[in-house]
């Protein structure tokens, strides 16, 4: 019997490399919904040529074009998820919707999948708790597939947490961790989407150029392992081949190190770590072999370089700080890649958040539902905005 698949932002990096491992094996899988926001051409060759049973698409006005275009089609196209009676469960989810836009998707595909593998590290970071409790309700296995907490969950396969003495995460450095300092303001977005090692969305590219990607990271794993804040580093890794390092209290590390690419992590999610990986990549020959690693390199972070490493220890310091802080990045995001703000005024503004009279307040809420989380994310978004403007005024 054919695996029923489906893929919340098919038509980004994560959810296009998902499609294309499915694509290999086609006689295997059988697409049921897709979802995207506007990709109008791309929607429109997934549905022709994947043939879902549904698809998602956000944006209202492409919606409806689409809808218009498949009006005597099989497809169902809709503006949002809709799981009635009829809804097929899922065997696979691939949750790639950036941001906290990704939650309530991932949070209704959590009951109707079998298994769920998570990209989207940003509903980890801020609905953690109720991505768990539908996760148990409906028996669903969650594998987050983000790279370093794939390689985290395997390396603590079999380890209990009193063996563990630091957990690190490795981060590449992004495009300007050898930069001149004194440049970093003027950074333009275009220079800053291009990673030297991955290929990514727009968002997720500029949060690893300002290291809050690894700060999101932090949370989340904190959140998806319960690790606590003083068993967890960062590692400056600029080779980006090892992914996420253990120490364990005997005196042994254990590490994961993979090509990088997110083939690996996603390919390894769906079939459980049974496939040759040959299958789905083409490794040029000069790099199939460990010989061909001529050095790896860990450092500490320069924060000078990377001013939002300073938040370390304050990522958790209240319940719903990481909600606080993930929106405030979105909308720096949104407006660095808009050129409202320099490239270097991250921290200054989640700092400036964190000072508000009212900061305290939201973040000791502990959100109940999702109509809660979006009330705090709300506030955080609304007080970056006024901290942006008055700074602009
Ligand atoms: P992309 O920007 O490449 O793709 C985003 C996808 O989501 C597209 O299909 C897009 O549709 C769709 N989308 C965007 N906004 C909305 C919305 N509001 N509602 C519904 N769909 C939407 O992102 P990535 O694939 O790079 O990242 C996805 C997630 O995975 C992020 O959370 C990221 O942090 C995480 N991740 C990504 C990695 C990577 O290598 N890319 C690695 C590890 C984690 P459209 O194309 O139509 O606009």
């Amino acid at each position: 019997m054919k695996k029923i698949v489906s893929v919340l932002g098919s038509t980004g990096s994560i959810g296009l490399n998902a499609i294309n491992i499915f694509k290999k094996k086609k006689n295997i899988f059988k697409y049921n919904l897709l979802s995207a926001n506007k990709n109008y051409n791309l929607i429109c060759k997934q549905i022709d040529s994947l043939k879902p049973k549904t698809f998602v698409i956000n944006d209202y006005k492409i919606f409806i074009k689409i809808k218009k275009k498949y009006k005597n089609k099989k497809v169902k196209i809709l503006n949002e998820i809709k799981l009635n009676k009829n809804f097929h469960k899922s065997d696979i989810t691939v949750a790639a919707i950036p941001g906290i836009a990704g939650l309530l998707p991932t949070i209704s595909m959590i009951k109707k999948s079998k298994k769920i593998l998570i990209a989207n590290k940003e509903s980890i970071i801020c609905g953690w708790n109720l991505i768990k409790k539908e996760a148990k309700k409906n028996k669903t296995i969650i594998v987050p597939v983000d790279s370093e907490h794939f390689s985290i969950m395997k390396l603590m396969e079999n380890l209990d947490q009193s063996q563990i003495k630091k957990v690190y995460l490795t981060a590449s450095g992004g495009p300007f961790l050898n930069y001149k300092l004194s440049k970093l303001k003027n950074v333009k977005p275009n220079e800053a989407i291009k990673h030297p090692k991955w290929k990514m969305g727009k968002k997720i590219s500029i949060d690893s150029a300002t290291l809050m990607n690894k700060m999101l990271e932090l949370i989340e794993a904190q959140k998806l392992f319960s690790i606590t804040k003083d068993k967890i580093e960062i590692l400056i890794h600029p080779q980006s081949l090892v992914h996420a390092v253990i120490e364990l209290n005997n005196g042994i590390y254990k590490f994961i190190s993979h090509e990088t690419t997110m083939l690996i992590p996603l390919s390894n999610a769906i079939f459980d770590g049974n496939l040759r990986i040959d299958d789905f990549i083409k490794t040029k020959k000069s790099k199939k072999n460990l010989s061909s690693i001529n050095d790896l390199n860990f450092h500490k972070v320069d924060i000078k370089r990377f001013p939002t490493f300073r938040l370390k220890d304050r990522l958790i310091e209240h319940v719903s700080t990481p909600i606080i802080i993930n929106a405030a990045n979105e909308i720096l995001v949104d407006q660095y890649l808009d050129k409202k703000i320099p490239f270097n005024s991250f921290f200054k503004y989640l700092s400036l958040v964190m000072k508000d009279r009212n900061y305290r307040k939201y973040a000791i809420k502990e959100p109940k539902n999702i109509s809660q989380i979006y009330l705090i994310d709300k506030w955080s978004r609304e007080i970056t905005l006024k901290y942006i403007r008055k700074k602009n005024a």
